[in-house]
């Protein structure tokens, strides 16, 4: 049954959707929706080649409503293919489609036996939030187009960075892409560097799927290990700092067979970078005790930097994605599972009021307070220093800044001591 949350930190299915759409290069979405569906679920996406709200939409009103809008989509699929160049065509659904129950299919299928290159996912609103829309959206993607390749050793795939959903989204890809090529890897991400459907085709290529989540697409590594044949290493959380960078990076070169002096020598380097940075501004480490609100990824990879590399005090960890039960305690065990004596307490709460009452608990004891835009009404009132670091993240504008890695910590730092 559902319920009423204050402050939702995602978007609908159909903004998950539009993230991972407009996120390739070329791809062009086209809605079958209402008017204000396209505007609603663009708010906080950059727009790509299409993106945001220059994307096609049918714009079903009353007369869609009564009479069905599935001529409508046929005439809003054409307008799109005679102004629109795009090499794949994404028909995503808003609630009122779902709801009539039009037959999408039968009209995309149309334009596909004419040899448009055209999908439909069904992402109504109603069915889920960004990180349903996200996953819906790839699955779509990779079973439509993805066929078995001759395997390329040094190639792996990067999932479970959700674009828009996780604030640095652009920063940490780029992070982690770094550190792979470093270690001699080609990287398929689908959203960046102009990465399109080619890439997205010869993915099946890759010698390894990396998935940065505790829980995300599982049924989409289950269709490229059973039909395409890549096998799946997942790592919980992002790897943010030395020590979790650096794990990282060995379990992953032991998955993929990779030279283990030539492996120890780039961490090496790495975590040289790092901490002569660290040696240099030592003085300014302070010792907070602290509270971290955000999305799983987040919350597992700053507690753990936070306690591991930089010897802070963890009260309080709150997960606001609205993850399915069955992984919340490989996720509490995950953040708990720290170098140092103290373990947080772990909360799975989407609610702003209440976890705002979670916080007020901690009010005599917490020094630092670390969540999204909504936390910071608290952090004030109760007169925590407050800091953003999970979406959404209202007043700030991020092009490619990350906190994933080695690099990325420092970023991380340097807002922390500048309260960004
Ligand atoms: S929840 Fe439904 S109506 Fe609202 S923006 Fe999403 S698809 Fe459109």
């Amino acid at each position: 049954m559902g319920r009423c949350i204050e402050n939702p930190r995602t978007s609908c299915a159909l903004g998950g959707a539009l993230g991972v759409a407009s996120g390739i290069e070329r791809v062009i979405p086209i809605f079958h929706a209402g008017p204000g569906c396209g505007l609603q679920v663009s708010i906080g996406q950059k727009t790509g080649y299409i993106g945001g709200i220059g994307c096609p939409s049918t714009n079903m009103f009353e007369k869609e409503v009564v009479f069905g809008g599935t001529q409508r989509l046929r005439e809003t699929i054409e307008g799109s293919l005679e102004v629109m160049d795009g090499d794949l065509y994404v028909v995503l659904t808003g609630c009122t489609s779902g709801i009539i129950g039009d037959d999408v299919e039968s009209i995309v299928n149309e334009f596909k036996r004419k040899g448009v290159p055209i999908l439909n996912v069904e992402t109504s609103g109603f069915k889920g939030d960004t990180y349903y829309g996200y996953e819906a959206t790839l699955e779509a993607i990779v079973n439509d187009v993805v066929k078995e390749a001759p395997k390329e050793e040094k190639t792996v795939n990067l999932f479970g960075i959700v674009p828009h959903q996780d604030a640095f989204w652009q920063g940490n890809f780029e992070e982690i892409i770094r550190i792979l090529n470093k270690l001699g890897l080609s990287v398929n991400t689908f959203f960046t560097e102009h990465q399109g459907i080619e890439t997205v085709k010869k993915s099946s290529a890759a010698a390894l799927n990396i998935i940065l989540s505790p829980w995300l697409l599982k049924k989409f590594s289950a269709i490229y290990k059973e039909k395409l044949g890549v096998d799946t290493f997942r790592y919980s959380g992002l790897p943010i700092g030395p020590t979790a960078t650096s794990n990282f990076i060995r379990e992953l070169s032991q998955k993929l067979n990779l030279d283990r002096d030539f492996v120890e020598k780039v961490i090496e380097e790495e975590e040289d970078y790092v901490y002569s940075h660290f040696e240099k501004n030592i003085g300014v480490v302070s010792n907070y005790r602290f509270i971290i609100v955000g999305d799983a990824n987040t919350v597992i990879g700053i507690t753990k930097f936070l306690v591991n590399d930089y010897s802070q005090v963890p009260l309080l960890a709150v997960i606001t994605d609205d993850i399915p039960k069955v992984y919340h305690e490989k996720i509490e065990n995950e953040v708990k599972n720290l170098e140092y004596g103290r373990k947080p307490k772990v909360i799975f709460e989407i609610d702003k009021w209440k976890i705002g009452e979670l916080v007020r608990e901690y009010e005599d004891e917490a020094t630092l307070l670390m969540g999204s835009s909504f936390e910071k009404e608290i952090g004030d009132e109760l007169d925590i220093f407050t800091t953003l670091v999970s979406s959404p993240i209202t007043g700030s504008f991020i092009i490619n800044k990350g906190y994933a890695g080695y690099r990325g910590c420092l970023t991380f730092l340097e807002d922390l001591y500048n309260n960004n």
